[in-house]
């Protein structure tokens, strides 16, 4: 069987807590209940391609021997996506600290733990040579974006979502998605998404800049931008992660990369209409409806 996505990347448990104010430091703040919900830019893309992007979807990622974990896989299962090649390393699962004040600021800590373990073992590098579209971002040890882009079969493609910023190993990349913020930071400069886009050529031969509510620029031979769909936001969690793995599908599925970064934008756009990150991901049929 062919896998259309493999998707090499982190977990987190996310754990959200509402405070009134944000704590100095040294001080100790009340918060509300704690809750609980699946993360990780790796495991939120790989929910998007298989959920939303309706295609068969491996995730190879790392956890500790622990419940969150488990909440972890079973979101995942529930997607539809392929954990049976997860990694199990002895390290606590990864974890993100949240606390969101009423002004809207968040102060999150990411303690990334089982993520920082990932290493690609010979099965998990088979799985990803099966794999149409390979997509990373780089909430993982580097070593394993490099491994997962050398892996990847002739013709098949390597995505990099190269978030969050750090510098790029030399890897050969076929699609590089960054936002407006990453964008500069990589090209080591400021100036319009066009400039950015055209810059970064230089590391892959395709870039898609995103821009939040204003939607994208693709950039191959020609630059084009896509505006945003018009719809009123409630959560933008998970956007980018959702954009991600809508364009990885639609790219295994053959789609040229114009009318994949449609489908992901529109896939995007129906997910900021929802809370959450994971849960706010659409399925395949109302991306298709919300599309036409
Ligand atoms: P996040 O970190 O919040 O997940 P990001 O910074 O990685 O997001 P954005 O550029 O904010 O990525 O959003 C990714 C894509 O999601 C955009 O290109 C767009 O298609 C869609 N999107 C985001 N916000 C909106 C919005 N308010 N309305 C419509 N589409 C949106």
């Amino acid at each position: 069987m062919t896998e259309r996505v493999a998707v090499v990347g982190s977990a987190n448990v996310d754990l959200v807590v509402d405070v009134s104010r944000q704590p100095h430091g040294g001080e100790t703040v009340l918060g509300g209940e704690v809750r609980r919900s699946p993360g990780g830019k790796g495991a939120n893309q790989a929910v998007a391609a298989a959920l939303a992007g309706g295609v068969e979807t491996t995730f190879l990622g790392a956890f500790g021997p622990d419940d969150g974990a488990d909440f972890l896989l079973a979101s995942l299962t529930k997607a539809g996506v392929r954990t049976d090649l997860v990694s199990r390393v002895d390290s606590a699962t990864g974890t993100a600290f949240i606390m969101v004040s009423p002004d809207g600021e968040n102060s999150i800590v990411v303690a990334p733990g089982a993520n920082s373990l990932l290493s690609l073992a010979s099965a998990q590098l088979e799985r990803i040579a099966a794999a149409d579209v390979v997509l990373a971002q780089l909430e993982i040890p580097l070593e394993a974006v490099t491994a997962a882009a050398a892996a990847r079969r002739s013709g098949a493609r390597m995505v990099l979502n190269a978030a969050p910023s750090r510098p790029l190993p030399d890897l050969e990349l076929d699609v590089l998605v960054v936002n407006e913020h990453e964008a500069a930071d990589l090209a080591g400069t400021t100036g319009t998404p066009e400039e950015l886009a055209r810059i970064l050529q230089q590391r892959a031969p395709a870039v898609v800049i995103t821009l939040g509510a204003a939607g994208c620029v693709v950039a191959e031979q020609e630059i084009v931008h896509l505006p945003g769909f018009q719809v009123s936001s409630v959560d933008t969690t998970g956007a980018g992660d959702t954009f991600c793995g809508v364009l990885a599908a639609a790219l295994a599925e053959g789609r040229p990369l114009r009318e994949a970064a449609e489908r992901a934008g529109a896939a995007a756009a129906l997910a900021v209409t929802r809370p959450g990150a994971q849960s706010a991901v659409p399925t395949v049929a109302e991306v298709a409806e919300f599309a036409t």
